[in-house]
Parts: structure tokens; sequence; C-alpha cells
């Protein structure tokens, strides 16, 4: 797998050690063992590194996966020796949950704008005082805006003069 240049800084310095020394581990041979999920090989997957790759024919190059897809983590149980369509299938299923993740985000975002909107659709954005001196009959359209209370709230507006 060609190292992504915005990922390069991730890798530590004896990355190149690291990756031939877990491969040399694993035999040369592909030390995936399912952890890629495309669900092709029962078991360890035949591929070894310079032969032909199993299904496709194409020639096998072993590269060293990471489990939890942290270029810096580089324990031996993050590290798995894979055949490029195992490490392929490997990064596809992180990116499809990565992406579902991101969506999901999304609509998270999305919905907490949209209640945003519908609070801010139930506070009135001027405050709606009473009228000062309610002489004149009530307005066509106002109801009584029973919530006021003021000085006068013993008296309602119709008793005024
Ligand atoms: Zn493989
Ligand atoms: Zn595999």
């Amino acid at each position: 797998m060609p190292i992504r240049p915005e990922n390069k800084d991730r890798y530590p310095d004896d990355w190149p050690t690291l990756t031939r020394a877990a491969k040399e581990a694993a035999n040369w041979r592909c030390a995936c063992t399912g952890q890629c999920g495309r669900g092709t090989h029962p078991g360890r997957c035949p591929n070894r590194h310079g032969q032909p790759a199993y299904g496709t024919g194409t020639t096998v190059v072993l590269t060293t996966a990471h489990l939890n897809h942290q270029p810096e983590d580089v324990r031996p149980d993050n590290l798995v020796v894979m055949c490029q369509g195992c490490h392929l299938h490997h990064d596809r299923a992180h990116h499809r949950v990565t992406a579902a993740l991101t969506r999901a985000a999304g609509r998270a975002a999305a919905g907490q704008l949209a209640l945003e909107a519908v609070a801010d659709l139930a506070v009135p954005r001027e405050p709606v005082l009473p009228p000062a001196a309610p002489a004149a009959p009530a307005p066509v359209c106002g109801e009584p805006l029973p919530f006021f209370t003021n000085s006068n709230s013993t008296q309602s507006p119709e008793a005024h003069p």
C-alpha cells in the first residue's frame, strides 16, 4: 500500500524495518485470517509475496496493514501482513465505516440545526408588550394577552373607561 503523502508523517522512521520484519515473520505469506472482511478465503489467505494471487492471478505484493487504521500505532498486535487484495478490502471497509460516521454526524448536525430553527420560530423576535393605556377597544387581530401582568393586573383591560 503506498503511503499517502498526507499520512507520511504519521509513520515512524523505522517503518521500513518494521514492515520488513513483519513480512519475514509471516514467511512472506499474507497473514490475514479474515480481518479484511472480504470473505473469499477461509482461514488464512493463501497469497504469497511474488506469487500469483488467488482469484485474479496478479502478482502478490505484501503490505503491512494497521488493524485500527492508525499509522502511528505499530504495536505488533495492530499490524497484519496483507496481500494487496486483503489490504484494499480492509481499507475499503474502513472507508465505508468512516463515510457512514461522517454521514451520521452530518445528519445529527442537520437535526440540530432543524431544532434550533424551530426554537427560533417559537420565540418572538420582539417582546410583545401590553398597550400602555388600553383605552381603545381591543385591536381586531388582538386576543387578550393574559400572560402579561403589571400594576393594573387586578383590573382587566375591558374594565377601563
Ligand atoms: Zn490476503
Ligand atoms: Zn483477507
